[in-house]
């Protein structure tokens, strides 16, 4: 039987919003946390939302696996991470305090104090892209001997490679399009930030140069009025 374009993503979002509600009424009903913690990082808690479930459940789908599900779960855990420690280690860099690291389902957020310069946030924002790239180019690097060996990549580790690689780099481009709430809201700011910096710097230089090149001519002048009076002597 043919079904219509669209028909099973249509189902599988009643059955993504019945396994939310479902699992809603047992958390009131077990009183079970919204978020567990699982470390820290300097002083801030990293705590796992239950909505990360949801990304099991959807990583076990799509490899319809659960070995493969819990690998893929694992390496999103691992990529989100990365990207709210690349925020976490900018921040505190720039002399921020990390408040929380909150990992959810399919995103996360590090809470820190308010930057006081936009060059500050524009920073902080690109520390999780940057910290994908690093994931990205260790990764491929990775993929790159154990293809070389003779057993080549294992097999169990495939979720992972796609989530680290292609994924990644989905995720990426993602979240660097100029929409808030996404990192490339504030990101691309650093743009005009970098070129006022740029443009103001070789303003001043130039100013300094004027500056120089004038007391040169002031110089020249006081030695040839010195000059000729020696002459005139
Ligand atoms: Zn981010």
């Amino acid at each position: 039987m043919l079904t219509k374009p669209g028909a099973e993503l249509r189902v599988f979002v009643i059955l993504a919003n019945e396994i939310y509600d479902e699992v809603r009424i047992w958390r009131r009903l077990l009183r079970v946390k919204r978020e567990i913690t699982v470390g820290h990082f300097g002083g801030a808690p990293v705590t796992l939302h239950w909505t990360l479930l949801l990304f099991f459940i959807f990583a076990g789908a799509a490899t319809r696996s659960i070995v493969g599900g819990l690998v893929a779960f694992a390496a999103m855990l691992i990529l989100l991470l990365m990207h709210e420690l690349g925020h976490a280690v900018v921040a505190r860099w720039l002399g921020l305090r990390v408040i929380a690291i909150r990992l959810y389902g399919f995103h996360g957020i590090c809470v820190h104090t308010f930057p006081e310069t936009e060059g500050a946030s524009v920073a902080v924002a690109w520390g999780g892209v940057l910290a994908q790239i690093v994931l990205f180019a260790v990764v491929v690097t990775i993929a790159k001997i154990l293809s070389s060996m003779a057993g080549g990549i294992p097999w169990v580790l495939d979720p992972a490679f796609f989530v680290w690689a292609p994924l990644n780099l989905l995720v990426i481009f993602t979240n660097l399009l100029p929409i808030t709430p996404l990192d490339g809201a504030v990101a691309w700011k650093g743009i005009p930030v970098l070129l006022r910096t740029l443009f103001g710097r070789r303003k001043a230089r130039k100013h300094e140069n004027s500056k120089d090149d004038a007391s040169k001519v002031v110089s020249m002048e006081l030695r040839r009025i010195s000059r000729s009076k020696e002459e005139q002597k």
